[in-house]
């Protein structure tokens, strides 16, 4: 059965003019439509939800619209948009689904810009770490974006239910996750290395995790690896069929939340690519 897709159209409202806009989502919104996708609409997450992961004053301050830095605008009703893409993440953990809402999460620490990196890099709120937090799972966090999850590590570093593993270009922003330390186990790859290198270097990540122990696999499932994209590590969208291969093989009940990915073309041709390799084979 096909991976259910959560998404509204809600999420395009902000943001037009900037490089993490509407239309990536929307035209990777009908391109799995076109593909015969279910779409299932997401709740906005509740305040008590983003206070397992998110400090009380971040979230008040987002609210008045006073957290702004050159990457991360202070959007009118950001904290809105930014709930509800909390929520895209929290219903796919429910029923194993593929959140494409928007904005972003995985540079969203505590208290906004996560180990001491000067901006949130298009994020607000860490999506899939609320999600992470909330279903009380012993958790396999695999970050597939070109940057480094510096929010989600910040945020899990040192929690002994989770483990969080990163493959990303370097140097790039953010310009952490250069070595691996304790539950955080980062590779950093030279821009467009290429699918073979990319493929054995996540193998060699999952080799060094006792996937057994956990109950649940989050994937921050980032598509600017592309090829020409922000973070090029030169994929293509056959490369991202055998990550979802990887994935599934691990038979763990999973859920996935889109990160980076600019070009709403390859965008929705790479999660139907990925969700086809990972269906085949969980
Ligand atoms: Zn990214």
């Amino acid at each position: 059965m096909k991976t259910k897709i959560v998404y509204s159209e809600k999420c395009l409202g902000y943001g037009t003019w900037h490089v993490e806009g509407p239309q990536r989502v929307k035209v990777a919104h009908d391109i799995l439509e076109s593909k015969g996708y279910e779409i299932v609409k997401p709740q906005p997450a509740t305040e008590d939800e983003l206070l397992s992961v998110h400090d009380m004053e971040y979230l008040w301050n987002l609210k008045k619209g006073l957290v702004e830095d050159p990457d991360t605008p202070a959007y009118d009703n950001i904290f809105e948009f930014a709930r509800l893409s909390v929520g895209g993440a929290l219903l796919a953990s429910k029923i194993g689904g593929f959140s494409i809402m928007r904005p972003p999460g995985h540079h969203a620490g505590r208290n906004g810009a996560a180990l001491g990196v000067y901006t949130r890099g298009f994020c607000y709120l860490n999506n899939l770490a609320v999600a992470v937090k909330e279903s009380g799972k012993r958790t396999l966090i695999l970050d597939i974006d070109g940057h480094h999850g510096n929010g989600t590590q910040e945020i899990f570093q040192g929690y002994k239910k989770v483990s969080y593993v990163s493959l990303h270009q370097s140097p790039n922003y953010p310009g952490t996750g250069t070595f691996t330390e304790g539950n955080c186990i980062n590779f950093a790859l030279p821009p467009n290395c290429g699918g073979k290198i990319y493929i054995e270097t996540f193998e060699k990540a999952l080799g060094m995790v006792d996937a057994d122990k956990f109950e649940s696999v989050a994937v921050s499932a980032g598509f600017d690896t592309h090829m020409g994209d922000l973070a090029s590590l030169g994929l293509l969208e056959q490369d991202y069929f055998q990550l979802g291969k990887l994935i599934g093989q691990l038979k763990k009940q999973s859920f996935f939340v889109l990160e980076g990915g600019y070009v709403g073309e390859n965008v929705g041709g790479d999660i139907d690519s990925f969700l086809r390799g990972y269906e085949e084979n969980r």
